[in-house]
């Protein structure tokens, strides 16, 4: 059974590609066959799993405007069991391409469905807003990992996030869950991650996954190598939580 998970929240710098990227890496080391999806037209985790974009020759664009099979799009990585759809700038005029298109929020769903199979893990990194291109992934989904970073109003903009997760439940996905809530950024040495982290959890209760990220610089660094964190600094403290994020992930099966 292969699972499609889109790591969603329309906040900027959450977590969300170093989490896409990383727990994708994870999961690939664990054995899994695992899709990385960019839909992200800033195209990080692109560039973040080595891909130069200017080599890009089809890109998560042509899926979703061209209908060009996801075969023809899908690149390997340097990570045995990681494969990458990615994204360029070219993405960014999709937003408005697709509005007059009449089942524009299935255009993801519909194209995906023909490579499921080849996977167990399919993860989506969404852009920051919940426009279309965010409701395309949520209708794609099985279910999301919504990342919050330990920070001032961590909770902040989170009802505007259900609220789509639920009017997507009503209309184009019933069966989509929340995955998990993952804290991310967590600087230990402040009062203030623990505050976070317990506010959190009163709202969000058992969905809070046991592993908080913590700060770590390798993490921050390891996109600028063009790499993941599994194999920039596969002994950092980024490695290991992530590895224990992937454990988690597939034993909540
Ligand atoms: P988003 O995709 O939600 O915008 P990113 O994953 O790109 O967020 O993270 C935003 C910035 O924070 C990036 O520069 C990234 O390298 C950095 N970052 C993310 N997670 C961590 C972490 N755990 N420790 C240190 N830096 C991090
Ligand atoms: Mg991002």
């Amino acid at each position: 059974m292969s699972k499609i998970i889109a790591i969603a929240n329309q906040k900027g710098g959450v977590g969300k590609t170093t989490t896409s990227v990383n727990l994708s890496a994870g999961l690939a080391k664990l054995g899994k066959r695992v899709l990385l999806i960019d839909i992200d037209p800033q195209g990080n985790t692109t560039s973040g799993v080595g891909i130069n974009k200017a080599d890009v020759e089809h890109c998560i664009y042509d899926i979703l405007i061209n209908e060009v099979h996801p075969k023809e799009v899908i690149v390997p990585t340097r990570i045995e069991g990681l494969d990458v759809i990615p994204a360029t700038i070219q993405l960014a005029g999709a937003e408005i391409e697709l509005v007059p298109v009449v089942t524009r929020e299935l255009r993801l769903k519909k194209n995906i469905h023909l490579v499921k199979k080849d996977y167990d893990y399919i993860l989506i990194d969404c852009p920051p807003s919940l426009g279309i291109l965010t409701i395309n992934s949520l209708t794609a989904a099985d279910s999301v990992i919504i990342p919050i970073q330990c920070e001032y109003y961590a909770l902040e903009g989170l009802s505007q996030l259900l609220n789509t997760v639920r009017l997507v439940q009503k209309h184009l996905n019933t069966e989509l869950q929340i995955e998990g809530v993952l804290l991310t950024m967590l600087d230990a040495r402040t009062n203030l991650g623990i505050q976070v982290i317990e506010e959190v959890k009163k709202y969000f209760q058992d969905k809070v996954y046991g592993t908080i990220i913590p700060r770590n610089v390798r993490l921050s660094e390891a996109p600028s190598h063009g790499q993941t964190i599994m194999t920039y600094d596969p002994r950092s403290k980024g490695a290991e939580v992530y590895m224990e994020l992937a454990k988690e992930v597939v034993i909540g099966e």
